[in-house]
């Protein structure tokens, strides 16, 4: 790993002009959490939590989930993890929840819709959070919105949880925060109505992507044609920034776009974004452009990327750009 990087890792992630960005890293296993520190990561983004219960031959219990997540939870003290719940189906299958062999597995039961398919099993991770929200700051984040009336019925099962620990005299943070994932146009179309029920929102891009360009994100016969760089990602994503910022709640982006350095300048001048999260490694290099920027370079920038008409036309301004900058 470059030295020069990881000389950032003590300095401030904020633009030249002061503006301060959250750096965070996204996990898929519990032992993963302290890595997270070692880059600089000011916080778990994203704890996909579906390993947990992919490649074991039964459903891991509410106690498992709870012993697991409190260990990610002290682990990144006094920083935040952003739990998911469960994300299963599409391009992570799983064998023992009994789930069919669908013709359209990204367009099937996958993610929140799992989830409140099954509310014994997305109940007992609920309980597990809230029980593991004691020993940290714990945030919960809902996969594969597509409306408001989702949030609603997950935050429903989420009561549900919080009723039956009290009955039990069980303790958790009370206030703990829901966010909800912006990975499909439905969600990003109606953001407006899902940030009223919700207390911060996760772009996930990787899925954003595809869906709004009708382009599998596995599959390698069309790989050239997923393009996050695409006009019309950029005018949706300005657009969910601009109904956030009004709402006046947090937004973070836990997709690979958020970790690409390329993207940092565009994705920070396209409107308010609080948090990046990403894989680990990438952290420096991100916080090495975005201690480079100032708001009004980036604005210009991303005002005139959105202005373009072509995928190749973005990469080609920004490839540009970076390289002359940077
Ligand atoms: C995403 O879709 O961008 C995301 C962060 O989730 P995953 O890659 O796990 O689907
Ligand atoms: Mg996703």
């Amino acid at each position: 790993y470059e030295k020069k990087l990881l000389d950032n890792i003590a300095l401030k992630s904020e633009t030249m002009d002061g503006h301060a960005v959250q750096l965070m890293g996204n996990i898929e296993s519990a032992h993963e959490a302290k890595g997270v520190r070692n880059f600089g990561g000011e916080g778990i983004g994203l704890y996909r939590t579906e390993f947990l219960y992919l490649g074991v031959n039964c459903l891991p219990t509410e106690n498992d989930l709870y012993v697991n997540f409190k260990n990610v939870a002290q682990a990144i003290q006094p920083y935040s993890v952003v739990i998911r719940t469960l994300d299963i189906g599409a391009d992570k299958q799983l064998h023992h929840l009994d789930s069919e062999t669908e013709a359209n597995p990204a367009l099937g039961l996958r993610g929140i819709r799992m989830s409140l398919t099954k509310p014994d099993v997305f109940i007992s991770q609920l309980k597990a959070i809230l029980r593991a929200s004691l020993y940290g700051h714990v945030k919960i984040l809902y996969p594969m919105i597509t409306g408001v009336g989702e949030v609603r019925e997950a935050n429903h099962y989420l009561d549900r949880a919080k009723k039956e620990l009290k009955d039990a005299q069980i303790p958790f943070d009370e206030k703990i925060a829901v966010g909800a994932m912006i990975e499909t146009p439905s969600a990003a179309i109606t953001v407006d109505l899902i940030l009223a029920e919700v207390d911060f929102i996760s772009i996930g891009t990787n899925d954003l992507v595809q869906y709004i360009l009708a382009v599998d994100r596995i599959n390698e016969n069309v790989a050239h044609l997923y393009q996050p760089y695409h006009p019309s990602v950029l005018k949706i994503l300005r657009q969910v920034f601009e109904t956030a910022a009004a709402h006046g709640k947090h937004v973070a982006i836990c997709g690979e776009l958020g970790g690409d350095p390329m993207a940092t300048f565009l994705l920070f001048g396209l409107g308010t974004v609080h948090e990046l999260s990403m894989e680990p490694h990438s952290i420096p290099k991100v916080k090495k452009i975005l201690r480079k920027v100032t708001l009004d370079e980036a604005r210009k920038l991303a005002d005139h990327a959105i202005s373009l008409s072509t995928a190749e036309e973005v990469n080609q301004f920004i490839t540009n750009e970076m390289r002359t900058r940077f």
